[in-house]
């Protein structure tokens, strides 16, 4: 059932650390916080379970947020018809960008932000990132609209950027007509 794990608050300076790469093999308790890092994230977006652990539904989650200083993320997106996705990416780039550009209509969440952050985050609408499973596999993933804003946000916090800092300071909705809000 649910395993609690314990994510770090953007006060913990070691947030703003750029992560190291990755050499496999991963540890088997790198694995582990792997696993724990997606049922997390999964229970975190079923209503019933979010309530009763007063959860914050959020889709992904960086190494370095759980205290692992290594390049690597998970992220684990609803579909249509209620079911989940899992993407692992160790050591990951993004190879290519749409030009159309769009932010998080409500507002950008991370489990690291315990307060609430007015503004627009520019992203791509669409990315295609590469990488490795937590088995060093190679994969590559492409990413449109929500999907693609969580993988620009979790690689963000690999090279120790949280997303309030992409947030323009003197105006915070600067560009949002030359956006789309999704
Ligand atoms: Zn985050």
């Amino acid at each position: 059932m649910l395993k609690l794990i314990d994510i770090l608050d953007e006060r913990d300076k070691s947030l703003k650390r750029k992560s190291n790469n990755v050499v496999f093999p991963l540890s088997n308790d790198e694995k582990e916080m792997i696993k724990s890092m997606i049922i997390y994230l999964e229970n975190s977006q079923i209503e019933d379970i979010a309530t009763k652990y007063s959860l914050r539904p959020r889709m992904g989650l960086a190494g370095v947020q759980v205290g692992i200083n290594k390049r690597f993320f998970v992220v684990v997106h609803e579909q249509e018809d209620g079911s989940f996705r899992y993407y692992t990416l160790v050591n990951p780039k993004i190879v290519s960008t749409s030009e159309e550009l769009i932010y998080a209509d409500g507002g950008e969440g991370c489990l690291s932000i315990n307060r609430e952050v007015i503004g627009i985050v520019p992203r791509h609408a669409r990315v295609t990132i590469e990488g490795f499973d937590e088995n060093g596999n190679y994969v590559k993933y492409r990413g449109r609209e929500e999907l693609s804003i969580a993988f620009q946000h979790e690689m963000d916090h690999l090279d120790g950027i949280l997303f309030p800092d992409k947030i323009n300071k003197s105006n915070p909705f600067k560009g949002k007509n030359n956006m789309r809000g999704i």
